[in-house]
Formats: structure tokens, C-alpha cells, sequence
């Protein structure tokens, strides 16, 4: 069913931050039958299965449902290891954590590049728990306009079942990310926590955790609210929104040189080497 229209590349958060993950070629690929060449390629393993692409194809088509097939494929035919693929995953959560202390550095005016030094120690630093040290004389205090906002996306409705933070490519540590989490806190109207925290600048706006909510509650809406009030009041600086888009290219571009040498596949279609099962067999 695809036409080529490139949507889902313009859609895509990887390809807007490093031009090297397009989804259509993939799809193309797959439509041609080159199942070979997909599944060693080291693209399959930028994609952040955020569905963005899935979202946005007028024909239906859905990218990253082949992606997810493609990499268990790459898994089951021995071009990734399974001790590979592992190392990958801990990787994509740890990056996680490089993305706050980024957003985090941008809040506090650091314009600098990221260092290899600060890249690795950022890896490893885990985030300190937001939630330690609220005292309940905080909670409902926010202004009006943040409660419009989450009483707009529903918020009262929740019941906590973490099937937003289950659906969220981005969720993995709560201290760095976490849906149901964040709902929570805009609940309780903790908005002095909210708008001043590198978390809410890391969600890649999917709908993946408002499409999973039984309770209806837009929380994809909801982080977008947050985002605009922090702007709006003057929480971050003039600036900050740039810094954050720059920073999270320099992230993104790291993220996929780390995972080109941890999977050890070459680089560009067309120059790996063979799967020795067929499609038929594959499948
Ligand atoms: S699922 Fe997200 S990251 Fe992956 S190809 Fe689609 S839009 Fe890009
Ligand atoms: S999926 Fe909906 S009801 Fe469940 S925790 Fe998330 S916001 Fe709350
Ligand atoms: S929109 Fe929801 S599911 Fe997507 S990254 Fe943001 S919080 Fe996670």
C-alpha cells in the first residue's frame, strides 16, 4: 500500500534528529523483498517503536510493526545476538538517562557540546528520585490554568493501572520518565515539580499512552499542556526550547554511532552480509 509519500520520514523523531532512520526505505525494502539486506541492517535498531510513523501513513501501513518483525527476525537468524540484542535494550534505557541530564544542562543555560566524557558519565548517572521530599502541603496548588489543562486531558479519571507507562517507548526508569507517574503528579497539581523538570521534555508526543488508557485520559495532551505552560511562564528561559532540539540531535546521533558498534553491522543497505535462511524459512 505504499506510495512513497514520505510521510512517516517526516514524522519520524530519529530521521528529524539525524536523517539516518527512514522509515519508508524500510517499508521499500520489505515491498521489494529484500528481507536479507533488512534484517542486517543497522536502521532497524534506531527506531524508538514510538509508531509515529504508524500514526501518520495515509495508506495504513505500518512501519514500525515491520521494524519490530524485522528485529526479531535479525535475532532468530543469528545476525544479532541475543547477548547483543540485550545490550542494546540496556542501552536504549540508560539513554534515557543521557537524554534528561541534557534537557537538564539546557535548563540551566549550557549551550556547550556534549563530550564523550560527559556522554558516558551521563549513561551512567541515574536520576534522583522527584518524588522524595514533597511534602503533602504542596499538593493543589497550582494555578488555574494548570488545572485547566489537566482537568482538559482527564486526569481525574485515572486509576493508576500503568498501562500508559507500559505503551511508552520512552518509559524505563521512573525517575527519568514515567507516564503514569507524571499523570499523577498533575493530579495532585504539583506544578512547581512539573514545569521545572527535565522529564516532561523527553516525551516524543507518540499518543501511544493515550491510545492505551482505558479511563480516556489524554495524557499525551496532557505533557504537551505542561510543556506550553513552562513556556508560557516563563519557567524556562528564552532559548531553552533550541538549546533542548540541538542538544537531543547531538543524543540522538551518539546513540546511533553506540549502536552501530555494539551490533557490529555495516552500515548502509545493499553492503551486508547474507542471511543464510530464506525468506520462507525465516518466516
Ligand atoms: S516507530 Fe517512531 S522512531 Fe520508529 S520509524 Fe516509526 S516514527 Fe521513527
Ligand atoms: S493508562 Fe490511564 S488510567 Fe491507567 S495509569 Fe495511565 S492514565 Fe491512569
Ligand atoms: S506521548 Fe505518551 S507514550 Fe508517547 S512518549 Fe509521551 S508519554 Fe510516552
Amino acid at each position: 500500500m505504499c506510495w512513497n509519500c514520505s510521510s512517516c520520514d517526516a514524522e519520524c523523531p530519529v530521521e528529524i534528529a539525524t536523517n539516518r532512520l527512514r522509515p519508508q526505505r524500510i517499508v521499500r525494502f520489505a515491498n521489494i523483498g529484500l528481507f536479507e539486506e533488512l534484517i542486517a541492517s543497522p536502521e532497524i535498531w534506531y527506531c524508538l517503536t514510538c509508531r509515529r510513523c504508524n500514526r501518520v501513513c495515509p495508506n495504513l501501513v505500518k512501519p514500525e510493526t515491520l521494524i519490530c518483525y524485522a528485529r526479531s527476525a535479525a535475532v532468530r537468524c543469528g545476525v544479532v545476538s541475543y547477548h547483543a540484542a540485550r545490550a542494546y535494550y540496556d542501552l536504549f534505557r540508560r539513554f534515557q538517562r543521557v537524554r534528561w541530564h541534557a534537557v537538564h544542562h539546557c535548563l540551566h543555560d549550557a549551550d556547550e557540546p556534549i563530550s564523550d566524557a560527559r556522554w558516558y558519565s551521563w549513561l551512567d548517572t541515574p536520576i534522583p528520585d522527584a518524588m522524595d521530599g514533597i511534602s503533602s502541603q504542596r499538593l493543589f496548588n497550582s494555578n488555574e490554568p494548570f488545572r485547566q489543562a489537566a482537568k482538559g486531558a482527564d486526569l481525574s479519571r485515572c486509576f493508576t493501572c500503568g498501562e500508559c507507562s507500559s505503551a511508552c517507548p520512552v518509559a524505563g526508569e521512573r525517575s527519568v520518565f514515567d507516564p503514569r507517574f507524571i499523570f499523577r503528579m498533575a493530579h495532585f497539581g504539583l506544578a512547581e515539580e512539573l514545569l521545572m523538570s527535565p522529564s516532561i521534555w523527553l516525551c516524543v508526543q507518540c499518543g501511544r499512552c493515550t491510545e492505551a488508557c482505558p479511563q480516556r485520559v489524554d495524557g499525551c495532551g496532557m505533557i504537551a499542556s505542561l510543556r506550553e505552560l513552562a513556556v508560557r511562564e516563563g519557567r524556562v528561559e528564552e532559548g531553552f526550547v533550541r538549546r533542548v532540539r540541538d542538544a537531543q540531535k547531538q543524543v540522538y546521533t551518539r546513540l546511533l554511532d553506540e549502536i552501530d558498534e555494539l551490533l557490529g553491522l555495516n552500515v548502509g543497505f545493499g553492503n551486508q552480509a547474507s542471511c543464510p535462511l530464506t525468506l520462507a524459512e525465516c518466516a
